[in-house]
C-alpha cells in the first residue's frame, strides 16, 4: 500500500459527530455545531482525496468553490467528494475555529467557547483565490477579499 492510501484510510476512520451542514448566512452551505465546544477543543476533521500540490493548483483554477488544503510541500487533500462536513467550513476574518495540519491530519479546533448552533468558521489564510474573491463574512475587521 502506498503512503498516500494509508493517509486516506487513516482519515476515513474519523468519527463524524457534533456538527451538521446547512445553509449558511455567509456563503452557500456551512458547518454548524450541534453541541457547545470549549476553547481549544477539537471540533472535527477534514479528509478527502490525496493529490499532489501541483494537481491541487490545477483543480483550483478550474473551480469557483475550492475544498483543497495543502498538507505539505508535495501533497494536498481535495475534500470535494468527501463525506467530511468540514469541506463546507466557511472563511471568516474573525473566526471561531482554526485549522491545524500535521501527520496527515487536517483538524479543526475551537478558538474560543462556541455555543451550540453557531456556524463554525476558520481563517483560510492564503487561498488559491489569490485575493480576488470578495469576502462575505461580515466581521468588523473583514479583509474584504480572500
Ligand atoms: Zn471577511
Amino acid at each position: 500500500m502506498s503512503s498516500q492510501s494509508c493517509i486516506l484510510l487513516h482519515l476515513m476512520e474519523v468519527e463524524i459527530a457534533g456538527v451538521e451542514v446547512r445553509v449558511s448566512g455567509i456563503d452557500g452551505k456551512g458547518v454548524f455545531g450541534l453541541v457547545p465546544f470549549r476553547r481549544g477543543q477539537r471540533v472535527g476533521d477534514m479528509w478527502g482525496e490525496v493529490i499532489s500540490t501541483t494537481e491541487g493548483m490545477r483543480r483550483a483554477k478550474l473551480r469557483k468553490r475550492i475544498a483543497i488544503v495543502e498538507i505539505d510541500e508535495a501533497l494536498a487533500v481535495d475534500a470535494r467528494r468527501s463525506a467530511s462536513p468540514f469541506r463546507y467550513i466557511n472563511h471568516s476574518c474573525q473566526p471561531n475555529s482554526y485549522m491545524r495540519i500535521g501527520n496527515g491530519w487536517i483538524r479543526f479546533y475551537a478558538r474560543r467557547n462556541i455555543h451550540s448552533g453557531e456556524e463554525l468558521t476558520c481563517d483560510y489564510g492564503e487561498t488559491q483565490h489569490e485575493g480576488k474573491l470578495p469576502c462575505l463574512c461580515g466581521a468588523p475587521n473583514c479583509r474584504r477579499f480572500l
